[in-house]
């Protein structure tokens, strides 16, 4: 994620802000972060040396609940980065109505370079860093890139060995076994999928006839693609960091995950699978990918992929977004000219966050819900939070994303109002 990740989060929020007639102190309020820790990681490595990783947390806006956002483990992790997530995470509990603010963590590392052990080590250590910083009430942190549920055990383990205390609570994403809850690994591509649903049901489509694009085969981009596949959507292209294959025939989702899931890559498919011997397909790059004339493209990997390197050459009719900040602010407009419709990430990815909220009211009360259950009210939220965006961007003539902005704002607002701003302090 580039440096200017945050001035591109800033700026888009001042643009809708006005748009949407937000009341200014209100949309200031939101232009800093409330508070970041920084902290210095200090692990003891295999061969016995001592190595330093820098970490942050950001807790963005607090004033809907306690914060709540992933950790991510990445070599790019920086202040900036992880408070411009932590600024989207505010916004997108705020679409689906959650009694969540945003928040934000991360280590600059490279896990791929540490041992397990190292990892649970680091893990620990941002723990005990982090631990007067986080709390159920206070920060909830949860999994993004490169954290896992085996990571989210052994930061709870952690928390709970200085707090003295259960609280599993503190944590969402973690194992079954430790208080996890069921539908939370599906969560981020499920929430996308009842999204392109409901887009369905306005534009009155025959799944059969839609072809789809998805970058990134990972959590969020093979969950959504196999739920779309079972409607009959055909899904024409597949990509990972990798590279692409695309057929006009549609892939069958599940045969290429699994070999992807043997030999680490999509393009083993080529030559090294049965399915290349089944369908027709061609290597694409990431960049062809993301200008196909498919129905819906799916971004589920990158940030910036689309931006004005590319905007002219976008073919896609509607853009559902599952990557944090995959369009730059700079092209939102054009979008719009173009006619494509976007769904923006702050409402097309918030399935994740969903169930982890539902995870950590299982957890305060001490209940599970069973499959069915999560699911079912994952779709009310979803479904209830789409619609409400739909009707405000009919309103008034707004983008999605310009409307699930202003959805997330009112309700900022509100609170914020609450509280008094100057008209009331001034009267
Ligand atoms: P993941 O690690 O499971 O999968 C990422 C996929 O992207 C992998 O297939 C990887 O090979 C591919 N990839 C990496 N670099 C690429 C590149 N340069 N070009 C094309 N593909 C590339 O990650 P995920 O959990 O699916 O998350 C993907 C995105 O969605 C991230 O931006 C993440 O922040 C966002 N997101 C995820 C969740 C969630 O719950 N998983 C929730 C909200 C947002």
């Amino acid at each position: 994620m580039p440096n200017n990740t945050y001035q591109d989060a800033l700026n888009r929020l001042e643009k809708i802000g006005k748009l949407a007639d937000i009341n200014e102190e209100v949309v200031s309020t939101l232009m800093y972060p409330k508070s970041t820790l920084t902290a210095s990681l200090c692990v003891r490595m295999d061969n016995g040396s001592r190595e330093y990783f820098t970490a942050y947390r950001c807790r963005y806006n607090d004033i809907l609940g306690p914060t709540k956002g992933g950790v991510r483990f990445h070599p790019d992790v920086n202040q900036q980065e992880v408070e411009a997530l932590a600024l989207w995470m505010t916004i997108k509990c705020a679409v689906v109505d959650l009694p969540f603010g945003g928040g934000k963590g991360g280590v600059t590392v490279n896990p791929k370079k540490l041992s397990p052990m190292e990892v649970e080590r680091l893990s620990r250590s941002f723990i005990r860093a982090m631990a007067d910083f986080i709390g159920p009430n206070v920060d909830i942190p949860a999994p993004d890139v490169y954290t896992n549920e085996r990571i989210m055990g052994w930061m709870m383990d952690e928390f709970e060995a200085i707090k003295r205390m259960k609280t599993p609570d503190v944590i969402t994403g973690k194992p079954l076994s430790l208080g996890g809850s069921v539908g939370r690994g599906d969560a981020t591509g499920r929430g996308a999928y009842l999204c392109i649903k409901e887009l369905e049901k306005k534009n009155g489509w025959n799944p059969e006839d839609k072809t789809v694009a998805v970058q990134g085969f990972g959590n969020g981009g093979y969950n959504v693609v196999k739920l779309l596949q079972k409607d009959g959507y055909k899904i024409v292209a597949i990509s990972d960091s990798k590279g692409a294959i695309y057929s006009d025939k549609g892939f069958d989702v599940d045969s290429i995950y699994h070999a992807k899931q043997e030999s680490d890559k999509v393009k083993a498919v080529y030559c090294e699978h049965s399915v290349c011997e089944q369908v027709e397909h061609d290597r694409l790059s990431n960049e062809e990918l993301i200008c196909l004339p498919v129905d819906i493209l799916i971004p589920a990997a990158m940030d910036g992929v689309i931006n004005s390197d590319n905007i002219d050459d976008i073919q896609a009719k509607h853009i559902v977004e599952i990557a944090n900040g995959p369009v730059v602010s700079d092209v939102d407009d054009k979008l719009k000219e173009k006619g494509i419709t976007v769904v923006p990430d702050v409402l097309s990815n918030a399935g994740g966050v969903t169930v982890s909220y539902f995870e950590w009211v299982q957890n305060r009360n001490g209940i599970s819900w069973s499959e069915e259950e999560v699911h079912e009210r994952l779709k009310k939220r979803m479904v209830e939070a789409f619609n409400q965006v739909w009707e405000i961007a009919e309103e008034n003539d707004f983008s999605l994303r310009e409307s699930a902005y202003t959805l997330a704002l009112r309700r900022i607002e509100n609170a914020i109002e609450a509280h008094g701003t100057q008209k009331y302090f001034s009267r």
